[in-house]
């Protein structure tokens, strides 16, 4: 076992990402799960989360905490929120879209899926046409920032084909909560998902789901699952104020301390200014590496681009990957897509400085492999 480090090599990934030294030093104590300390910090942060969402539990909605990543809180709304007559029409682009296909074929709840190719946004007419063909289809669920690509789908376009058939319309925003202002009335959003460990930069261990207070007790009786029942979790934290199994006690604290971070930084706007300018430090300098994104700029987001591998035969991922991570830089290894790509996460506590140095690993690694790039 190596000793443990000052500094971490920095992670350029959609998540777990690199966090403050503060988020992770406050996980340096032993909280009691069911203790009244503990279960008021969760109260307040269930709070926070509306607030960074723009609403509040006086205009009747609820974040609802739940133990396990944020693949977890997508299924949990699938588990719970749709009705045992129900049908979703899912909106894929990429690796997220498909796992929520996963799930649904895992709960036997009947689907449609609506695919279009990965450097694409969803097709809010192609939606309009299926949702007036198909009368069993009761939600739609799609992908805000498809993290697969980096991509940014029109959820507000989306939302607005869904409230016009009146369908119940499920968000994830696991990639881009906290780095983009999201207005549920303007997208009419239902239920939204998101993690701790993503643009709000705090440590895995939970996701969380917001929707109206009425629509999660509309779910009585409906739960396909009892660890992802998310109407019984909200009763829970209504009646005792705890998690229904064990929490993850660290995570919570972390998250707190990271909420903290999050309000210095100036919110929503402070931190996507920061992801942007990162975003663009990172083009500017894989522009002089002869290094092209995937996407065209209108649909990209700022929270993780894409680039296509270089076409030199010299050029191999793994070898690519292993002596960047040497010089001291965690890429993200190819999650299989449609393209050939590897992509460079830009959220997390990363700045302009840590841009640069990773371009220039980049450009010395190209050089030390003899790999051309394309200008
Ligand atoms: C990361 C991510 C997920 C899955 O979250 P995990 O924490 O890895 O389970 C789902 N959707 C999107 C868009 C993501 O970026």
């Amino acid at each position: 076992m190596p000793l443990p480090t000052a500094k971490d090599k920095p992670l350029f990934t959609p998540g777990p990402l690199t966090t403050s030294l503060s988020v992770k030093q406050a996980m340096l104590h032993d909280a009691g799960s069911w203790h009244w300390e503990f279960n008021a910090k969760v109260k307040a942060l269930r709070a926070r989360i509306l607030g960074i969402a723009g609403l509040h539990q006086a205009g009747g909605w609820e974040a609802v905490l739940l133990q396990g990543s944020g693949t977890f809180g997508v299924e949990s709304v699938f588990a719970t929120c749709v009705p045992p007559t129900g049908k979703v029409a899912v909106l894929s682009n990429g690796a997220y879209g498909e796992r929520m296909v996963l799930m649904l074929q895992a709960q036997r709840i009947p689907h449609a899926v609506l695919r279009t190719i990965e450097d694409t946004p969803n097709d809010p007419a192609a939606l309009d046409a299926l949702l007036a063909a198909d009368p069993a289809i009761t939600h739609v669920a799609a992908v805000h920032c498809e993290t697969t690509t980096g991509i940014l789908n029109d959820i507000a376009a989306l939302g607005a084909v869904t409230r016009k058939h009146g369908r119940t319309y499920i968000v994830d925003a696991m990639s881009s909560f906290g780095a983009y202002p999201i207005d549920f009335d303007a997208c009419s959003i239902d239920f939204l998902i998101s993690s701790a460990n993503k643009c709000l930069e705090g440590v895995p261990g939970f996701s969380f789901v917001i929707g109206r207070r009425a629509a999660f007790f509309a779910t009585e009786g409906w739960a396909r699952s009892l660890s992802l029942d998310l109407l019984s979790q909200l009763k829970g934290f209504e009646k005792t104020g705890q998690f229904r199994y064990t929490p993850p006690t660290h995570s919570i604290l972390a998250f707190e301390q990271a909420l903290d971070e999050f309000d210095g930084e100036g919110g929503i706007e402070g931190r996507a200014a920061r992801y942007r300018h990162n975003h663009e430090t990172l083009l500017a300098g894989m522009a002089m590496l002869g290094m092209r994104p995937y996407l065209r700029p209108e649909v990209q987001s700022h929270i993780i681009t894409s680039f296509p591998f270089p076409t030199d035969p010299k050029f191999t991922f793994d070898v690519f990957y292993r002596l960047v991570s040497d010089k001291g830089f965690i890429l993200y290894p190819g999650k299989i897509s449609q393209a050939d790509t590897f992509r460079i996460g830009n959220i997390g506590r990363l700045f302009e400085a840590d841009m640069k140095q990773v371009v220039y690993a980049i450009g010395e690694t190209l050089a030390e492999m003899g790999v051309r790039g394309e200008v």
